[in-house]
């Protein structure tokens, strides 16, 4: 009965003494949380290096609609393929959904592991020809999960000094000791190798597969080898390389190195169209993962969707040869025509110099109907902000003589 009466009572304050005086919340808030955000901003603003959100709906064949105006060409994709539209690639996320719901529901080793994700990971494991792979929420994900589990405080890492961002990531939460070699320099490395290996246990050497930003390479071969006479374990991250090399196996492959890359990291959202990471190993090496990743076993899992939609598009990827051979080739007729250098990905990149020059080329090709973004630092290095040309299976030949004939008019281009 007494515990009727205190629930049907009145909600005053049951403790007024902790209530303090009353707040006039219509005041703004001028406080140092504000002042920071607000004076950074402003600091990034004056050197043209403010980002800004814009709405970006995305259709078939590349084109895309900003902030609803006329649809511009994408030039600057991570698509390669063309699959995130592909309509076998929609009717499988639809099914997935359809069958196991929008969410998973909890992490994978709770109960958020829906069945799609053994036949992706064996597809998977398949294509890059590995015992085994563990999916992770994203690329980023695989990176900050996959380095700490592998290495520790007594530890080295070797990286390429131009490695994405999520590797430093993933190696600063590792707390192990770091060296950067010079981009590509396997002579380099060599001497990094003799100078620090003996001092620490276990060692990773870290590469991207192919460099966002540059669309160049990594010698996979002369870095595997290194790696095998230094008891060293070699990881290529090949977020750009899956679907667009190697017959779209990726840069092991494209380098004839697959046995001498024991650690083959990559992305399910850009030429695979959908989302998520992963890491194709060993069995040992991917139950340790499964066991072991933070980022593997503190987070839900993927939506059924984007794991339907991963295996259907890698499907695709090992089926269709003349899709996965043509972003490369588009770059190369592209860059002929430019008189810039073949390249050896579907990358390439224009370098101009300042943001500023950087961003008014960006500008000028969107009046001329195509979008290329501008990249500047921090995600390229300081004096080397650029255009960067990413060329997808669903452009059409004319897209590219268009987009010749477009920078020639505004002078880019060697
Ligand atoms: C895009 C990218 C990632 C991150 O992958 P997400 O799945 O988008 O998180 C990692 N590494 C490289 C080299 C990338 O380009």
């Amino acid at each position: 009965m007494g515990r009727e009466v205190k629930e049907k009572g009145p909600l005053t304050a049951p403790f007024p003494a902790l209530m303090g005086p009353a707040m006039d919340n219509t005041r703004p808030i001028e406080n140092s949380l504000d002042a920071f955000a607000g004076s950074k901003l402003a600091e990034l603003e004056a050197k043209n290096q403010r980002r800004t959100l814009v709405d970006t709906a995305r259709t078939s064949h590349m084109a895309l609609s900003v902030n609803g105006g006329a649809p511009l060409i994408s030039f600057t994709d991570n698509d390669y393929l063309g699959l995130s539209t592909h309509p076998d690639v929609i009717e499988a996320a639809k099914t997935a959904t359809d069958k196991y719901g929008a969410g998973s529901g909890a992490s994978r080793l709770v109960t958020g592991n829906h069945p799609l994700y053994r036949k992706l990971e064996q597809t998977i494991a398949r294509i890059k020809g590995t015992e085994d792979a563990a999916v992770f929420g994203s690329g980023y994900l695989a990176n900050v999960g996959i380095i700490p589990t592998l290495v520790g405080k007594h530890d080295l890492i070797l990286a390429d000094e131009l490695v994405h961002t999520c590797i430093h990531a993933g190696m600063a939460l590792s707390r192990a000791t770091v060296k950067f070699f010079r981009h590509n320099d396997v002579d380099h490395a060599a001497e990094l190798l003799a100078e620090h290996r003996a001092n620490h246990g276990r060692c990773i050497i870290v590469v991207d597969g192919i460099y966002s930003m540059d669309g160049d390479i990594a010698p996979l071969r002369a870095l595997g080898l290194l790696a095998r006479q230094n008891d060293a374990w070699l990881m290529n991250d090949d977020a750009h390389a899956l679907g667009t090399v190697g017959g779209g196996r990726g840069s092991a492959h494209a380098c004839r190195a697959e046995g001498l890359v024991p650690l083959q990291m990559g992305t399910l959202s850009k030429a695979v169209g959908s989302y998520g990471g992963y890491l194709a190993a060993s069995k040992p090496v991917i139950d340790l993962m499964r066991t072991r990743a933070r980022s593997f076993i503190y987070t839900t899992g993927l939506p059924p969707a984007a794991v339907g939609a991963s295996i259907k598009a890698l499907e695709i990827i090992e089926r269709e040869q003349d899709r996965v051979a043509r972003p490369v080739k588009l770059a190369q007729d592209f860059a002929k025509a430019m008189g810039l250098p073949k390249p050896e990905s579907p990358i390439v990149p224009l370098v101009i110099g300042s943001e500023v020059n950087a961003l008014k080329a960006s500008e000028a090709l969107a009046r001329a109907g195509f979008k290329v973004i501008a990249f500047r630092p921090p995600t390229v290095p300081e004096g080397t902000s650029r255009l960067r040309f990413s060329f997808s299976a669903t452009h059409r030949d004319e897209d590219i003589k268009n987009l010749v004939g477009a920078c020639e008019q505004l002078g880019l281009g060697a």
